[in-house]
């Protein structure tokens, strides 16, 4: 079979689908390989050698889609993109269903089969290799903080110099699942000191093995909500909590915020009030822009400044580093494939019988089968 990976057309997406070196690897599974022309350039990967690695360049969309047999994507496709696509074909990318009603429709229309990466099930341990989830956010978290540091007017670590004692930056993260964490790690070797909360607690112990101080909210409630996610909070909860942040978001000089609840909108943390006590020149990154924001100033997709804070709310920070996410992605679809073509034929067999392909497959030769029921327990 022919996978082909288009150039991402959502406006200002650097990614790429797949990079040379796993070119290489998906050949000797069996499979040959078509690259649109241009579509790795904005991550560093020239048609040249995507050519080196044994693919075939193709010049536009029209051609490379609909001579591919499975597609390769990031970001879900357009209305236009689904057109392009070969009847009865794969597609492997991040869809969102819930999000996407209209796309699901059209791409069952097309008798596509279609694996979502985003409904891999991540509790699985066998699927972790596979979890662009956690890989695009770990490169999210890691890019949030070098996103403060540059609209920061200070260091980070805390230094002695001639010219007099600098103190470190104090950075507060709330949230510290897959992105947190990954912010934790990042801003603790820029020598910061690093506080975090999450609502659940037993995060804790990974939040002081990566160098980060756990903050509890001064109130007894379980917040974990299933599957290793969290839930809405009581409303007592949500006070006590809202006292902590005010108290932590006076000290900090940078505060990120990763705070999301499957299906719901993000949990408003900061308030104006909050953003209002910082010190001038203070930072905060709301990587839950995208979901309505942790921060109630934020603006989706851009840096504004409010009452001498700068508040980020890019929602494009794993296309900011787009070398490393396109080459995390690309193995994690490498991964894949390899689950998908055992026999190292060349031919992908989607089995509706393993756990994690099942997850993952959102159509089936045109039948919706999302969602997939609830795994089996172990
Ligand atoms: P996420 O992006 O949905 O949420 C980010 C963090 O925000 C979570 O840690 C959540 O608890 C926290 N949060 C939500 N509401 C909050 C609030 N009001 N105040 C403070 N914090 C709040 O989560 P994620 O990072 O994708 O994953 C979370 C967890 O899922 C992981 O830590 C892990 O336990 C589980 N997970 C498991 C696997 C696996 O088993 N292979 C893989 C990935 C993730």
């Amino acid at each position: 079979q022919r996978i082909g990976v288009p150039r991402e057309t959502f406006p200002g997406e650097k990614r790429v689908a797949t990079v040379p070196d796993v070119v290489e690897k998906l050949i000797k599974l069996g499979f040959t390989v078509a690259v649109e022309s241009g579509a790795g350039d904005a991550a560093n990967f020239s048609d040249d050698a995507y050519r080196a690695a044994g693919a075939e360049v193709v010049a536009g969309a029209a051609q490379l889609w609909s001579t591919s047999d499975i597609v390769l994507k990031v970001r879900p496709p357009s209305e236009d993109e689904v057109g392009l696509m070969r009847g009865g074909g794969t597609l492997i990318d991040f869809i969102w269903p819930a999000q996407n009603p209209q796309l699901m429709e059209q791409l069952a229309a097309r008798k596509a089969t279609v694996l979502a990466i985003d409904c891999l099930p991540r509790t699985l341990s066998r699927a972790q290799k596979m979890d662009a989830l956690t890989s695009t956010a770990g490169v999210s978290g890691y890019r949030a903080v070098i996103e403060a540091a540059n609209a920061f007017g200070r260091y980070f670590n805390g230094q002695i110099t001639a010219a007099g004692k600098v103190p470190p930056a104090k950075v507060f993260i709330a949230g510290a699942g897959v992105a947190g964490l990954a912010a934790i790690g990042t801003a603790a070797n820029l020598g910061a000191i690093v506080r975090a909360n999450d609502t659940r607690a037993e995060v804790a112990d990974q939040v002081k093995s990566l160098g980060g101080e756990f903050v509890k909210v001064d109130y007894e409630e379980e917040g974990s909500g299933g599957g290793g996610y969290a839930k809405v909070m009581s409303e007592g909860f949500q006070a006590a909590q809202r006292q902590m942040y005010a108290t932590q978001a006076k000290d900090a000089d940078i505060i990120i915020t990763t705070a999301l609840i499957p299906g719901k909108p993000a949990p408003r943390l900061i308030t104006a009030e909050m953003v209002q006590s910082m010190k001038p020149g203070s930072v905060i990154v709301d990587m839950a822009a995208e979901q309505g924001g942790n921060c109630e100033l934020t603006v989706p997709g851009e840096a504004v400044v409010r009452h001498g804070v700068t508040i980020i709310g890019y929602t494009d920070l794993a296309s900011r580093l787009a070398k490393q996410s396109s080459t995390l992605y690309a193995t994690n679809l490498l991964r894949l494939m390899e689950e998908l073509c055992k026999a190292k034929d060349g031919v992908a067999v989607v089995n509706m019988e393993d756990d994690a392909i099942r997850g993952l497959t959102v159509i089936k030769d045109g039948s919706v089968t999302w969602p997939a029921p609830p795994l089996k327990a172990p």
